[in-house]
Order: C-alpha cells, then sequence, then structure tokens
C-alpha cells in the first residue's frame, strides 16, 4: 500500500453480473496502458475533448472481446490527483478478469482495499475523516446513513473541527510566545485567554461526544428488543413492524422460547429487532434460559419496547418492569397491546402508553415514530456529525487532555505544562484529520474498504 509509484488496476464494480463493468487505473501508466486495452472507434464528426471514447476493448493477444467507454482523467482532475483512466465495459466477469490481466500484463499492479482512496489520501485530494465517509457511505444500507456518510465525504466533520483546532493551536502559539517573551503584565491577561480557550475547547468537545449516542447508532446501527408477559402479542408486534411474519404468534404461553431477531429499517436507521422470550417466572429449563437471554438482550438494548395487553390488569412483575423503567433515561417504550379489545382500566397506574393494536395494525405507524425518535435522541432531526468510533475515542483523548489543563489551571500550574496538555489535545484531534496518523493505523483504516476504491 505504500508504494505510489505503480500504476494500479482494479475493477471498481461489484463481483457479479451487470449492465455495465467498471476498470480502474490510477499512476502514471494509467493512460497508456488503458490504450493498450482499447481500440478507439472513429469519432462521429463534431465531437471533441476528452469526455469519453466509444471503442473496443481487446484481451492480452489483441482480439476484440467487447466495446464500451474509455474516460481519461488527467493529473490533478481525477479522484486520486494522479493520472487515470476508466474503461466502461459490460458487466461480465470474464471480460473484466480478462481486461484486469491484460492491464497486468502491460505493467499495471492489482490494487489493494481502498488503495485508490489512500492515494487520493496522500496527493492531498481528501483527507482522513472524509476518506472513512466514502468508505461509510460504500456500506450505507439506508439512505438516511448515505445521506449522513455523503455529508462528511463533503468534508462537514473536517469543516466542524476547524474552528476547535485553530483555537488551540491560536492559544497555543500566543502561549509559547509569551513565555518565550516574558512580561508580566500580558501573562496576567493570557492567564485567563488560556483557561477561556480552554473553556471553550472543552464544551465544543462535549457536544461532538453527546452527538456521538446518535451517531454510533447512525453508524452502526440499533438493537431494539420487544420484551413483555407471554401472550401479550409481542410476537404479533414483531411482525407487524417487520412487515412480514417471521416470529410464532400462539396462543400458548411461552411460544417464544428464544429471542429471534430480524434487520430493520427504522426512518433510515438500520436496527436490529429482536423479539424475547416473554418476562415470566418458569421453571422449564429450556425457557429459563430463554427468559435470560431477553434480560440481556433487554440490557444491551438502545430502545426496549415493553408490551401490555391493554385488555388485561397490570401483572406484579410488569409493573416491576415500568418501575425499573422510569430511570433508564427514556429507552423503554410502553406499548398498550390489543387495543381492539375492551379496555381494561389502568387509570392508578400513572404510565403514559402508546396504544397499538397487533391485530388490526392500529397504532402501529406511532410507534414506529416513537422507536425512531428515541434512536434519534432529542428528536431534532439534525444529522449527527461524529458517527465513528475512532473520531469518537479521539475527540475523548481531546476532552482529557483539556480537562486535565483545566485542573491545572485552577491548581496553578506553570503556562508550560498546561500548555504541553493543549498539544496533546490537539495531537489527538489532528489523529481524526490525518495530520498526525501513523502508517499503522492508516492500513488498518483502509484495508476496510473495497477493493477498487
Ligand atoms: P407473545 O407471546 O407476547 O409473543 O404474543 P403473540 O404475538 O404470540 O400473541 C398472543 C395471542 O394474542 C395470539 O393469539 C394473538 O393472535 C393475540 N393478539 C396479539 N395481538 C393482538 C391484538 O392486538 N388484538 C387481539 N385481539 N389479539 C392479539
Amino acid at each position: 500500500m505504500h508504494d505510489l509509484g505503480t500504476t494500479l488496476v482494479a475493477v471498481g464494480t461489484p463481483p457479479g453480473r451487470g449492465g455495465i463493468g467498471c476498470l480502474r487505473l490510477s499512476g502514471s501508466e494509467a493512460e497508456p496502458i488503458a490504450r493498450r486495452l482499447f481500440l478507439p472507434a472513429r469519432q462521429p464528426a463534431g465531437v471533441t475533448g476528452d469526455g469519453p471514447r466509444f471503442g473496443r476493448f481487446v484481451d492480452r493477444a489483441g482480439r476484440p472481446i467487447d466495446h464500451g467507454f474509455l474516460v481519461v482523467f488527467p493529473a490533478g482532475r481525477s479522484y486520486t490527483g494522479e493520472a487515470s483512466a476508466e474503461l466502461w465495459s459490460h458487466g461480465s466477469p470474464a471480460v473484466l478478469a480478462e481486461l484486469v490481466a491484460t492491464a497486468i500484463a502491460a505493467g499495471a499492479r492489482p490494487a489493494g482495499p481502498g488503495e485508490f482512496t489512500y492515494r487520493a489520501l496522500r496527493n492531498g485530494r481528501l483527507d482522513l475523516p472524509r476518506a472513512e465517509a466514502i468508505r461509510d457511505l460504500i456500506e450505507a444500507r439506508t439512505a438516511y446513513q448515505a445521506r449522513v456518510a455523503f455529508s462528511q465525504a463533503e468534508g462537514a466533520l473536517s469543516r466542524r473541527l476547524a474552528p476547535l483546532r485553530g483555537l488551540l493551536e491560536d492559544c497555543l502559539a500566543r502561549g509559547e510566545a509569551a513565555i518565550e517573551f516574558v512580561d508580566e503584565g500580558e501573562t496576567r491577561q493570557r492567564e485567563g485567554a488560556i483557561a477561556d480557550a480552554v473553556r471553550q475547547a472543552r464544551s465544543e468537545c462535549c457536544e461532538l461526544l453527546a452527538a456521538f449516542e446518535t451517531g454510533r447508532v447512525v453508524r452502526n446501527g440499533a438493537v431494539v428488543t420487544i420484551t413483555g408477559q407471554p401472550n401479550v402479542g409481542k410476537s404479533s408486534i414483531f411482525n407487524r413492524l417487520l412487515g412480514r411474519d417471521r416470529s410464532i404468534v400462539a396462543e400458548l404461553p411461552g411460544t417464544t422460547r428464544d429471542t429471534v431477531a430480524e434487520d430493520l429499517d427504522i426512518a433510515g436507521i438500520p436496527a436490529r429487532l429482536v423479539d424475547t422470550a416473554g418476562l415470566r417466572e418458569t421453571t422449564d429449563p429450556v425457557e429459563t434460559e430463554g427468559v435470560r437471554r431477553a434480560q440481556v438482550a433487554r440490557r444491551e438494548a438502545d430502545v426496549t419496547v415493553l408490551v401490555l395487553d391493554g385488555s388485561r390488569p397490570l401483572g406484579a412483575l410488569e409493573t416491576s418492569v415500568i418501575e425499573e423503567a422510569r430511570t433508564d433515561g427514556g429507552r423503554t417504550i410502553l406499548v398498550r397491546n390489543k387495543s381492539d379489545l375492551v379496555r381494561q382500566d389502568w387509570s392508578g397506574s400513572r404510565i403514559e402508553t402508546i396504544e397499538v393494536s397487533a391485530w388490526t395494525g392500529d397504532g402501529l405507524p406511532k410507534l414506529r415514530e416513537a422507536i425512531a425518535h428515541r434512536l434519534r435522541g432529542s428528536g431534532i432531526l439534525e444529522d449527527p456529525i461524529l458517527t465513528n468510533a475512532r473520531h469518537a475515542e479521539a475527540v475523548l483523548g481531546a476532552e482529557t487532555a483539556l480537562a486535565r489543563a483545566a485542573g491545572g489551571i485552577d491548581e496553578g500550574f506553570s503556562d508550560e505544562v498546561i500548555l504541553e496538555d493543549l498539544k496533546l489535545a490537539l495531537q489527538h484531534l489532528d489523529e481524526i484529520t490525518g495530520d498526525f496518523t501513523t502508517e499503522d493505523l492508516l492500513d488498518r483504516i483502509f484495508s476496510s474498504f473495497c477493493i477498487g476504491k
């Protein structure tokens, strides 16, 4: 991955058959190699310039194998920043494999995962968070995830970090200059300025970290569990949310003995919906295990849907779970199912529920909305800026260094000591942008990319 002198070749389109297949070349020999694979057709009158050229592609022996377009990107005007070329053939794995072999025979080297993007980074076409966002965009499972990743690929995180880095850099520069040219009056004025900068930088870091709670869920997906006593309609609600039958619905309590899980898209957030064994005391060993797993699933969930049977009185176990839910930071949604039946009077319980009927489908859109609302935190549908655990870890590192600086200021430590912590905070932020990264870290990041990007 570290040799930047060779010309890379890879198929940019996914494996398998398709209408179009794309072969990418990047490096100083990209155009000459591409031309070895391509016989241009005579251009119709009036077609000029360096746009796509139509022609035939040839194999290693020079025999035509397909037709399509060649696009040449000059250095400085390509994704990688290097001279590049793309060949758009039909999406035939046989044709693409032959074109790759022909390119290799002509001197190209097969690209490793993310190697085109690595070169783009090295050539200053993108910074590290933007490169990572492109990977996230490719990996996105919902349109919402793609939109968030795209805004980051356009530089949203780097833009957000720029003033924070500027603040620390400025503070460091002034602080260091003042240490060098000691002047009593100036020093006193500066002390307040450092404290102000530390306070402001910490608050920005905390804001970013708070946003990561939502960001993590948007990027990695959320876990939503459905729990409740047997026969309240958990499996029916699970199936309704999925839009198909997956869980067994039965009259007999205890049918869902183990957890059943399916992927679901809730307002663009990919979620793993888990239907758990019912909350109940049991002596059956298999069911006991199911109930234990249900408790684990509930603890690990981002949102728990506690289903209650609205046609029956609340049980003691339910009441205790509802009590527990009051202190879980709003992660539990109480659902009163079977609204199509005669309601029990629960007025004494002072609980707020969403009324649904898994039978008729009433209230289900409201339940979906409530789940999405919890997953997105406050419900303000602003796109999260921090979605990547690596970035969050670096911001946390910066915040920790700044907290130490704040402690040092309170203790009356010298400016030299305080400025060391500021430097460390800045270094953590530079790990995000790629200004302070090791080759090891880059290897780790780029190995998670696909080949051809
Ligand atoms: P679980 O044990 O909590 O998973 O409950 P199930 O989904 O298996 O449902 C238990 C029984 O309640 C089944 O007979 C369902 O048909 C019935 N049921 C579930 N939801 C409703 C509902 O909204 N209205 C009515 N009338 N019956 C329901």
